[in-house]
Order: structure tokens, then sequence, then C-alpha cells
């Protein structure tokens, strides 16, 4: 089968034959239709600090998915031949402290496709079961192919209440700005997005933003003052920039609540007064909540949500290149690439 693959340690991938998955008797074999592009794939096509550190090739990438069931383990009963499905990519132990106790999206021993087994970028992915997320009828595969960074912005979003509350949200990336959309879908009042790049900035407009800041050229706090709001409620950084972070430190109402799901580098330094004087709650967020994250976004979804605001390019998987490239320039949403029929 065709799969884009890193084949050795340094930048660059290859569109290459590789062999079938292998399938245990509680995995599906899928049929994969498309497979969007993230970030952390772009990490590896770049070879990284983080990508060095963590990837060892050769390595089918990949991790954002929608597909077709067409084979399936003796154990597998749940599911039929022909369905379509997305799946939670991280693959978690199933016996840890957190996987018994229900919340398995902190289970510390989690394999994620793509980045430490082969994943989505191919014509063929096996998935365990209990992975998998039928997608409802309505919802076209296009949009399903991207639920992983949809389910990132909703488990966030969804950490703290943000009814009728000011929100911050610093970076406008895919993520940001289905962040942004899903604070407004839910209620909540002021939604300021910051970012340095316009093209984002006018998607997450067109998604529900109510206020875009690019900080090349305005002042976050000159502009809260402008809008009469005394402090931020709660933020969620979504840029993985140190700066971006300490800027949304600074103008956290006391009391406040800070979502972090921007990888931050480890030499990142803050005002720790922000924090203290003001009461913060600082959450980690990583991943989605399994299952609840993904029923979630189905619901909203199926009831008007307008996630295809964000999807911006769909390409053939043979311009993979072109989909990174536009990746790499920003000058994009989500990227999504189809596999022939
Ligand atoms: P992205 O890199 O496409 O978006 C980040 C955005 O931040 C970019 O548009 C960039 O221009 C903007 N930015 C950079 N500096 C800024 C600044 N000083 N102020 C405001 N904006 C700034 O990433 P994404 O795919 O949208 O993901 C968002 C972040 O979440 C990334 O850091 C990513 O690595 C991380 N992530 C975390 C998880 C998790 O489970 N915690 C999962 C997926 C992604
Ligand atoms: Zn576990």
């Amino acid at each position: 089968m065709k799969a884009l693959v890193k084949k050795h340690a340094g930048p660059g991938l290859c569109l290459e034959d590789v062999p079938m998955p292998s399938m245990g008797h509680n995995d599906v074999l899928i049929k994969v239709e498309m497979t969007a592009i993230c970030g952390t794939d772009l990490h590896i096509e770049q070879w990284d600090d983080w990508a060095a550190r963590t990837i060892q090739p050769p390595l089918v990438i990949g991790h954002e998915f929608v597909g077709h069931i067409v084979d399936k383990g003796v154990e597998v009963t749940d599911y039929t031949i022909g369905q379509r499905v997305s799946a939670e990519g991280h693959i978690t132990c199933g016996v840890c402290r957190n996987c018994r106790a229900g919340t398995p999206h902190l289970c510390p021993n989690t394999i994620g496709i793509g980045v430490n087994r082969d994943g989505a970028f191919a014509e063929y992915i096996s998935m365990p079961a209990r992975n998998l997320w039928p997608v409802p009828d309505p919802i076209p595969s296009e949009l399903a192919a991207f639920f992983d960074p949809f389910g990132n912005a909703a488990h966030c979003a969804l950490e703290f209440d943000v009814v009728g509350e000011d929100v911050l949200i610093t970076g406008a990336g895919p993520i940001g700005i289905i962040a942004a959309g899903i604070c407004r879908h839910i209620g909540a009042r002021n939604i300021i997005i910051t970012d340095l790049n316009d093209y984002r900035l006018q998607l997450a407009a067109d998604m529900g933003a109510t206020r875009t800041i690019n900080i090349g050229r305005e002042s976050l706090k000159q502009v809260l003052q402008d809008m009469g709001i005394t402090g931020i409620d709660v933020g969620l950084e979504m840029s993985g920039n140190p700066q971006a972070f300490n800027d949304m430190l600074d103008v956290m109402y006391h009391g406040g609540k800070v979502a972090l799901l921007g990888l931050l580098p480890s030499d990142t330094t803050i005002n720790w007064d922000n924090v203290i004087f003001k009461g913060l709650d600082l959450k980690g967020i990583y991943g989605r909540k399994m299952f609840e994250t993904w029923y979630k976004m189905t619901q909203m979804l199926l009831t008007g949500f307008p996630l295809q605001k964000v999807l911006t390019h769909v390409i053939d998987i043979d311009d993979y290149e072109q989909g990174f490239a536009l990746m790499k320039s920003g000058q994009c949403g989500k990227v999504v690439c189809r596999w022939g029929s």
C-alpha cells in the first residue's frame, strides 16, 4: 500500500509502497479516505529537536483521519464492515490507575499513532476497535478527518465554564480558530484572539471571534482597555509562544482560569506574581477526553457548529508537498489530503 513515510533521521518525507499493517483479534483494518496534516506532522517532516528526540524511523506518519472498516478481528463485535469511522489516536494501556479510573486521557503509557507507531498517512491503518469513533452520516468526511484537533480545541475550550465570560485565546492556528468558534457556539461574551498572521485572524473572526488582535500592530492591553475589560476570565493558550503566555497572564482577572494547550519550550519563564497574587488556576490540556470530548464535538457538529470554516484546502495525497508547504507558510486553516478510491 501507499504511505507517507519518514524513512531516515533528518528532514523530508517519502510517498512510497510499504507492507499492509498487521491486525490483532481486537483490531479493525480501516481503508483511509482522508488524512489531515497536523503541526506535529510538520515537525516530523522538518526533523526539529522534538522529532529527533521522539521519532524512530522508518515510520508512517499521520494521526488525523477518517475511513471505512474493511476487516475486523474475531473479537470485534460492535462494528460492521463498511462503517465510516474516525479514531482516537492515543492508544492507552488499559491497566494503569488512570485507565482503570475512567480517565484514560491521563494514561502515562499512551502510544500515539503516527508518532510512536505507524499512522494514518497511508491507504490502510489498523486500530484497536476500542479507539474507534463512528461518524454519523450527516457529517462530511472532510470534517471527520480532523476530529483530532477539533477535539484538542473542544477539550481546552470546555475545560472551564466560558458562558457569559470574557475569553482570550492566544494563537490563531487551526486549533485556536476552532476554539474561538466553540466559545461563540456555547455563549461566551467577548472572544478575543491574538496572532501575528492576518489570514488566520480573519478565519478566527469568521468562526466567531468577536475581536481579533494582530499583536504585531496592536497592544492587547490597550485593546482591552478600549473595550472596558478590566481582566480576562478564561484564557486558552494555543500558541506555544512564551511571550503570548506572559501577555495572557498579565491581563488575567483575579481568580481567572487558564487552560494550556500550546507546547511551551521547557525554558519558558513567567512572572509568578501573576499566578499567585491573582489566584489563577492553570490547567494543562493534553489530547482529548475519551470519549466525552468526542461526544461533545460530534453533537456540536450535528447542531450547527461551523467547523467547515476552518477547512481551507482539500488536496490529493499526491500533492502532499504542496499541503506541507501551505502549512509551513501559515496561509491556511486545516489542510486535508484525499486518498484515491
Ligand atoms: P499552530 O502552530 O498552527 O498555531 C500556533 C499559532 O500561534 C500560529 O498561527 C502562530 O502564528 C501563533 N503565534 C505565534 N506567536 C504568537 C504570539 N506571540 N502571540 C499570538 N500568537 C502567536 O498550531 P495548532 O495546530 O493550532 O496548535 C496550537 C498549539 O497547540 C501548538 O503549540 C501545538 O503544538 C499544540 N498542541 C497541543 C496539543 C495537546 O494535546 N496539548 C495537541 C495538539 C497541538
Ligand atoms: Zn493507562
